[in-house]
């Protein structure tokens, strides 16, 4: 039965939790009646433009035909089925194509429910592989601060302690070596503090694990490639794992197919997410080398203790396929570099308006730091009002949009951006 905009909202507001917020929540969420191209039709039938590619995911934009031929394909073979003792195509072709994509040394491809899954199937690859090589003791984890690694319990342990919240859970995390946050430009000195850092935790650090290049929902932050060659490095040397988490930053987001090909480096493990089903469904993988697989597959429990009731769901392995195919022509780097171009033009001159800290851009990525926290449903509603589709957060205003969006939807989400600039 249809139901009227009011009392969807007044069901959502009774019963429906949302992303970090409280129940009720502070304000009523849009609600979407459908999305095409680059496009969200709200229930008054205004069309916005999304800034946001669904937390990044979308990256061919909604209902993209391809995408949708290959779910309605597979739904018509099977939705799903158990993957211990089974296996099928949609799997078998997906981790075939991401040790491909990877970069080299990657063979193994452990499929996962969601990003915070593959991060804690990537800590558990770490520690189990070290246990195995006879160090019980490396199984602490050495990050930087100001990263994001999901929202379940170990991924937690390594984001921001600040923006993590880590105060909330004293005495219940396990506390990780932290380094401090990367800086944008190369600083040698960071750099070699960050090499004594892990040289001097090396007995109890079982892996490093950081997003490489751009520091995501840990505040939109950039940093120069050198400090990953650094990690490769010092990991290398001290017989610890270096674990990539490219759930944001990989297919193309940063201009490159992976973020590590950045600084021409290959992590031992290397997690993937968001834009993998071009955000159709969820879906990620934990990517692990030869060693580590040997390792764990040597070790006392005999394997890799994890195994989710949804691993492998072939409908999101049917689409992830469809999405990498969408990808393999390479035009992506075209529009994520017009997209570049586009933000870049059109956020610069916000940086001279009161209250803007900073502007900054990479490839399909633009952010605007204020001075202050945003007033999120200020700004929220004025990049609505102007066409657009934004979610800030903390002190940023920022876009991450569709691949797909042209000249023109940039231009609109830059209007967007300083309609919310303004307004937040
Ligand atoms: N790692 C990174 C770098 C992320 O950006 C995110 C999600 N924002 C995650 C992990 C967690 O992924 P998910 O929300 O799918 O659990």
């Amino acid at each position: 039965m249809k139901k009227g905009v009011p009392e969807l909202l007044a069901l959502d507001r009774a019963h429906v939790w949302h992303p970090y917020g409280p129940m009720p929540g502070r304000s009523d969420p849009y609600l979407v009646e459908s999305a095409r191209g680059v496009r969200l039709r709200l229930f008054d039938g205004r069309e916005i433009v999304d800034g946001m590619s669904s937390w990044w995911a979308a990256i061919h934009g909604y209902r993209h035909p391809v995408l949708d031929a290959a779910l309605a394909e597979q739904a018509g073979r099977m939705s799903h089925v158990m993957f211990g003792g089974l296996t099928h195509q949609p799997a078998i072709d997906l981790a075939s194509t991401l040790v491909e994509l990877a970069p080299d040394g990657l063979e193994h491809v452990f499929l996962c429910d969601s990003g915070s899954i593959s991060v804690e199937v990537a800590i558990k690859m770490a520690l189990q592989a070290q246990l195995a090589r006879g160090h019980p003791a490396r199984r602490r984890l050495l990050t930087w601060r100001g990263g994001y690694h999901g929202d379940t319990f170990h991924p937690m342990t390594v984001c921001d302690p600040d923006g993590g919240m880590h105060s909330l859970w004293t005495g219940v995390l396990p506390v990780q070596v932290f380094a401090q946050a990367p800086p944008a430009e190369f600083d040698p000195g960071y750099a070699a503090e960050l090499e004594a850092l892990v040289e001097r935790h090396a007995g109890e650090v079982a892996a490093v694990i950081v997003e490489p290049v751009v520091q995501g929902a840990g505040g939109m932050r950039f940093h120069h490639p050198e400090y990953l060659r650094v990690l490769r490095r010092a990991t290398e040397a001290n017989g610890i794992f270096l674990i990539l988490d490219e759930i944001a930053t990989g297919f193309g987001r940063t201009g490159e197919f992976f973020a590590a090909e950045h600084a021409g480096i290959s992590p031992d493990i290397m997690c993937v997410g968001k834009a993998l089903t071009g955000g159709y469904l969820t879906l990620a993988a934990a990517l692990c080398t030869g060693e580590v697989a040997a390792a764990i597959s040597a070790g006392a429990g005999g394997g890799l203790a994890h195994g989710p009731t949804f691993m492998g769901n072939p409908l999101a392995c049917a689409v992830a396929n469809a999405s990498l195919g969408l990808l393999a022509d390479g035009t992506w780097r075209a529009r994520v570099r017009a997209i570049e171009n586009g933000l870049r033009g059109g956020l610069e001159p916000l940086r001279d308006i009161p209250g803007v800290a900073d502007v900054r851009v990479l490839g399909a990525i633009g952010v605007v730091q204020l001075d202050h926290p945003v007033e999120m449903a200020a700004a929220t509603a004025a990049a609505v009002a102007e066409g657009v589709w934004l979610r800030p957060f903390r002190d940023l205003i920022y876009t991450m949009p569709p691949y797909v969006a042209d000249d023109e939807d940039v231009s609109r989400i830059v209007a967007g951006i300083a309609a919310a600039v303004a307004a937040g």
